[in-house]
């Protein structure tokens, strides 16, 4: 008992942006060089030679900005005043808007050409992909240019090739120049086979860093068009959730201070949410939870619906072409885009945001039906109470290339089981999103 009322205590979320979206996030396929050869790279192969040049030109990119910012207009007028689904009068707002500048290692741009993407996309808050690299003074550089934007760096990480303690000083500078950034692992065959024992990966891989409170994003690796369709790096998702499931447990065991995302923060939501901190004794000792997962409940359907259509219409992408996509906020940030098989919304050249998804029989109510029908017909999903949580992060598309029809699913449900046991744990990591803001 003391654990559970322990729970209640800790689970703190004010000012948490944890598992909160607030934020109308675009990402925009702005550069792609890169002069590394990640396990599972996922930039275009056209793209990622062209270096030191960025993808779209000043007339591209301000009118993706003109559409970004009367779709922002739209958001806080229509979304923010609606009365059902997760944004409206009673529910969350969209408060501001950020740009994530991908896929590429954008700290081979120079600084003027960082400053004409950062200028005319002007927004609060900035991301930028980047490998690792010891140029953030350009960064830095960046940020006293533009007093009135937050930078943040997604570093892209493969602990095969790349120092965790290069990692960890990147980190470190970046942060005495203001710039918050996180690393994100790609999870391939190549990464398990090079570390099969999940406490040796968080030894060598997480621990240089496992002091310092930094985020670490852990990604499924998914098949692209521009790697034809190549399975050769996918895991399966038995042994994905089984080695994911022995990392938790060592970055619990070695009391790392890091923050897994998104696969603790989804801990939080369950426990929260989801009112598993009733049962916060039962996950501590390892007991069957089956019951939780598969208990037969109401589905709300027209609810689910219209929450999930929120959260997609929050997170887009917008390529080269200037083609619209879904971008979806889970394991591993897909964007649902042509290079992963996925149709485009629309083009934002002859018609606004609000206009590609308002029309009949757009390609997103197609998309949200798909994904809600998948959960509905899926044998593991259809009895299953978590399906509204796996609706919103579009667990529907997983399926395209791989079926997760062995012992366990989508869901993550033994890694989020093990940080689940950890509620100071979770609340150190809900604490830290209150840097981001965002
Ligand atoms: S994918 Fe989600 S909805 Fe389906 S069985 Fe797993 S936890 Fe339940």
């Amino acid at each position: 008992m003391n654990c559970i009322k322990k729970v209640f205590i800790m689970f703190n979320r004010n000012k948490s942006t944890l598992g909160i979206m607030d934020d109308l996030q675009i990402a925009i396929h702005s550069y792609d060089g890169c002069s590394k050869g990640c396990s599972g790279c996922l930039v275009d192969t056209h793209f990622k030679n062209e270096r030191f040049k960025p993808i779209l030109t000043s007339d591209q990119m301000q009118h993706i900005h003109m559409r970004v910012l009367e779709y922002y207009e739209w958001c806080k007028t229509n979304l923010n005043m609606k009365s059902d689904g997760y944004f409206g009068k009673n529910g969350f707002k969209i408060n501001h808007f950020s740009y994530t500048f991908r896929f590429g290692n954008h700290s081979e741009l120079s600084l003027e050409q960082l400053q004409e993407i950062s200028s005319i996309m002007a927004a609060p808050y900035q991301v930028f992909s980047t490998a690792p690299t010891e140029e953030i003074e350009k960064f830095h550089q960046l940020s006293l240019n533009n007093i009135n934007t937050s930078y943040f760096l997604e570093i892209i990480y493969d602990p095969i090739h790349d120092s965790a303690y290069l990692i960890r000083d990147m980190i470190l500078k970046m942060r005495n120049f203001n710039i918050l950034g996180y690393p994100e692992i790609l999870i391939t065959q190549r990464l398990l086979n090079e570390f099969p024992d999940p406490n040796v990966f968080v030894e060598k891989c997480l621990m240089p860093f496992g002091d310092i409170e930094t985020q670490v994003q852990f990604g499924r690796y998914t098949p692209s068009k521009t790697r034809n369709f190549n399975k050769k790096q996918m895991v399966m998702v038995d042994d994905e959730v089984t080695w994911l499931a022995g990392v938790a447990q060592s970055i619990l065991k070695h009391k790392l201070k890091i923050h897994p995302i998104p696969i603790a923060e989804y801990a939080v939501t369950l426990l929260d949410e989801y009112e598993e901190k009733n049962h916060l004794s039962d996950i501590i000792e390892n007991k069957n939870l089956d019951h939780l997962q598969y208990k037969e409940t109401d589905f709300p359907i027209k609810e689910v619906m219209s929450k999930t259509k929120d959260i997609f219409l929050s997170s887009l992408y917008i390529d080269h072409h200037l083609d619209l996509y879904i971008w979806s906020e889970s394991m591993g940030q897909h964007v649902l885009d042509h290079n992963f098989g996925f149709e485009k919304l629309g083009n934002i050249l002859l018609f606004s945001i609000s206009e590609i998804i308002s029309n009949k029989n757009n390609i997103l109510d197609k998309m949200l039906k798909q994904n809600i029908q998948q959960l509905i017909k899926n044998p593991k999903c259809s009895g299953c109470s978590y399906k509204s949580f796996c609706s919103s992060h579009a667990i529907g598309f997983f399926r395209k290339f791989q079926e997760d029809d062995g012992k366990y699913c989508y869901g993550y449900l033994p890694v989020i089981r093990e940080f689940q046991k950890d509620p100071e744990f979770l609340q150190m990591m809900i604490d830290g999103f209150k840097q981001l803001k965002f």
